[in-house]
């Protein structure tokens, strides 16, 4: 079967008679079952209810009364409840566990008929940049199985790049979802934060914490995003503003752009990626955008802050995984005795190098010099990160320092893991939006991402000048 690379493409051949939906779902699991052996891509494949499931879609496409997202095939990252299906968080912590409910952006999806086809690998409780920290050992790049695909979303970008299913719902607390999306050459949207309920998507950093999207095309992730937004009353947190029609975000407008200096001289940037960048910026301005140079004092602060404050939060949410009340629980006569040894023997090392060092920032005598600082720079890095997108439309940097590293190269060293980090919590920092998009690809064809943050609730505008770009590389070949 031809790869599609978007819904609209999709719907077209099922509206010309050339393409059921049962047809798609069993090439999705033909491709799973040829590739997840050696990709790790899937934890759990839900083969007969999708097929079940498409049988119904084709015959509600037959009395036209399927929903937008009819044809869509869908994974999702092991971090999302789904009713009577499997949630582990890729953690031991979890073994055996099963989500009572479904997550409402999940739910969102099935009722306009996508097909969720399974739950798929990431680093353990979404912490990590490699998927290196999953109790179901790593997921791989696709485009060279000896690298990593990035993380902590990386079997839902592996899963999109090998054809395993057409678009994944990952989350992105600090990148999860636009790191991998750039190492494997896919779309990576993570929304404004309360742009999409967190209602059963398992909590990492709650203040950080956001629903994404992994797609192969731009159309895609509008729409997906266009599904899944919106208020809810499982979460107080969702903004109740009126969710804009982004499946129709193409205006062809010309923005305002700036790229800055602080991030393309930065010494840990790859030369190509920074290549990449600058051509980019060219042909941006020769497709009449006005693009400057600008300035972002604060660039050094930022990762600092983001550890500490997601490590904070992160050792409050993990506290509840005690061996009582979920999944795995360590044998024991002694209560207190059960739950450390619960805790030790279910939690990873990333996972509780993360909960000792957000204690740590919590204790009493640490408190303002950790936890209270950090909360105020938070607040200096967003006053920043405003003032600049209210002079421009968007800000444009690489995705990541550098494109897809060896499996276990950076997996002893946390600092240099941390690092690859550096360009994408900006934006959960600072709550706002932000894309990655493939442009292009370094000398030994992996793929680099491009970067694009812009001002809270603008997401429309950011997947028009998005999928502008995608089209330039595109006419570029
Ligand atoms: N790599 C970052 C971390 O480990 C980002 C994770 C994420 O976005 N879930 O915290």
């Amino acid at each position: 079967m031809k790869t599609f690379q978007s819904l609209s493409e999709i719907q077209a051949e099922i509206k010309a008679g050339k393409l059921t939906v049962s047809q798609l779902v069993d090439y999705h699991l033909t491709q799973i079952k040829n590739n997840n052996g050696r990709l790790n891509a899937f934890l759990s494949v839900y083969s007969d209810e999708a097929q079940q499931q498409a049988e119904i879609i084709d015959q509600k496409l037959k009395n036209n009364s399927a929903g937008k997202l009819a044809g869509m095939i869908v994974g999702i990252k092991d971090v999302y409840a789904y009713k009577d299906h499997p949630l582990q968080c890729a953690s031991q912590i979890l073994n055996g566990f099963e989500s009572q409910y479904t997550a409402t952006c999940i739910q969102r999806l099935l009722d306009e008929d996508a097909i969720i086809i399974g739950h798929q690998n990431c680093d353990e409780f979404a912490m990590g940049s490699s998927n290196e920290n999953s109790a179901f050992g790593p997921a791989k790049n696709p485009i060279d199985e000896t690298r990593v695909p990035g993380g902590s979303s990386g079997g839902s970008a592996a899963a999109v790049a090998a054809d395993m299913c057409q678009g994944s719902i990952g989350s992105d607390t600090g990148g999860s979802v636009r790191q991998p999306a750039a190492f494997c050459g896919v779309v990576g949207l993570k929304p404004t934060y309360s742009r999409i309920s967190r209602y059963g998507l398992a909590a990492y950093a709650s203040s950080f914490d956001t629903v994404g999207i992994i797609s192969k095309s731009v159309e895609d992730a509008a729409l997906i995003l266009e599904v899944m937004s919106g208020a809810d009353e499982f979460d107080s947190t969702v903004s109740q503003q009126v969710v804009p029609d982004f499946a129709n975000f193409k205006t062809e407008r010309k923005y305002k752009i700036a790229y800055l200096s602080e991030t393309l001289d930065h010494e840990g940037l790859n030369s190509e990626i920074k290549a990449s960048i600058l051509e980019l910026v060219e042909t941006l301005r020769t497709s009449e955008h006005q693009v400057e140079e600008a300035h972002f004092s604060m660039l050094d602060y930022i990762l600092p802050t983001y550890y500490v404050l997601t490590a904070a939060e992160a050792s409050s949410n993990l506290s509840r995984y005690d061996g009582a009340r979920y999944g795995k629980r360590a044998k024991s006569e002694n209560l207190e005795e059960m739950y450390k040894l619960s805790r030790s023997e279910g939690f990873g090392e990333e996972v509780k190098r993360r909960i000792m060092t957000g204690t740590f920032a919590l204790s009493a005598s640490y408190y303002d010099a950790y936890y209270t600082k950090a909360q105020k720079v938070r607040r200096l890095i967003q006053k920043e990160t405003n003032q600049l997108l209210d002079e421009y439309d968007f800000v444009l940097s690489p995705t990541t320092p550098t494109t897809a590293f060896k499996l276990g190269e950076l997996k002893d060293d946390p600092l240099e893991m941390y690092l690859e980090d550096l360009f994408t919590v900006q934006a959960n920092v600072a709550g706002i939006p932000a894309i990655s998009i493939p442009f292009g690809v370094d000398n030994q064809g992996l793929p680099i991402g491009v970067q694009l943050m812009t001002k809270c609730f603008n997401e429309k505008n950011l997947l028009d000048i998005s999928n502008q770009i995608i089209t330039f590389k595109d006419q570029n070949r």
